[in-house]
């Protein structure tokens, strides 16, 4: 069937390159980044009622009372985590799957999992099997994050978590990075961890932020 939702028309490109341009202002410096931002049509991954405002810099709704991030949240935790091509990448909370492909456009191998089944099963469709093959999605408790693929490059969580997940430390790979907003009440601090040769973490502290909590179990 014909679906007006996958037309990216100039439209859409000129608002995306103003997004861009924002998200400079606020500071984003990585090129490459910048780039997927850039390539990558945001209103494929929200419902057509959300077109024409698909490229405020703002989250929003997605179903089962999660949310799209933020596109300058979205730039900011791919910045930190300093990504290069073939970067084995290890993702908690799928959602609309707009970070995973932010990460798979800049060449990374994403490993993505969601805890949300109906989140999980709406990711079947459209064009990411063929244009993003680098992506595999995964539907599982984050917390106990993908033993078989260990160790990650890269470990990025897109949900408010209560505590640095011990399993997604094991899972990282010596001089690897994971970023994560901790909570700290009403907001996160995004913290930036960086696996030592002794297996002690290095601790950078950022922005605050606020998420949509990171919950454990599954659910569906
Ligand atoms: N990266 C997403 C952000 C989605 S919001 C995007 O670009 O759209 C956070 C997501 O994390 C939600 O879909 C939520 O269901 C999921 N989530 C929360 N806790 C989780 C957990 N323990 N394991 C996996 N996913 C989780």
């Amino acid at each position: 069937m014909f679906m007006s939702k996958y037309i990216d028309s100039y439209q859409h490109k000129g608002l995306r390159k103003k997004l861009v341009d924002l998200l400079i202002e606020k500071g984003i410096t990585d090129e490459a980044v910048l780039a997927a931002i850039n390539a990558i049509p945001r209103h494929f991954f929200l419902d057509s009622a959300f077109d024409k405002i698909a490229y405020e810099d703002r989250a929003f709704p997605i179903g089962e009372g999660q949310t799209i991030s933020q596109p300058y949240t979205v730039a900011y935790q791919t910045q930190l985590l300093q990504i290069k091509k073939m970067d084995k990448v290890l993702e908690i909370g799928t959602g609309s799957i707009y970070q995973a492909t932010v990460l798979a456009e800049i060449g990374a191998r994403v490993y993505t999992i969601e805890r949300q089944k109906k989140l999980f099963e709406a990711q079947k469709n459209y064009f990411f099997k063929s244009k993003y093959p680098n992506i595999k999605f995964y539907f599982g408790d984050g917390f106990e994050g993908l033993p078989t693929f260990a160790p990650f490059d890269k470990v990025i969580i897109t949900a408010a978590a209560p505590f640095i997940p011990p399993k997604l430390v094991e899972q990282l790979k010596v001089g690897g990075m994971m970023v994560i907003p901790v909570d700290e009440g009403d907001a996160q601090r995004m913290l930036r961890l960086t696996k030592q040769s002794d297996g002690s973490m290095k601790e950078e502290s950022f922005e605050q932020f606020s998420f949509v909590p990171m919950l454990t179990g599954k659910n569906g």
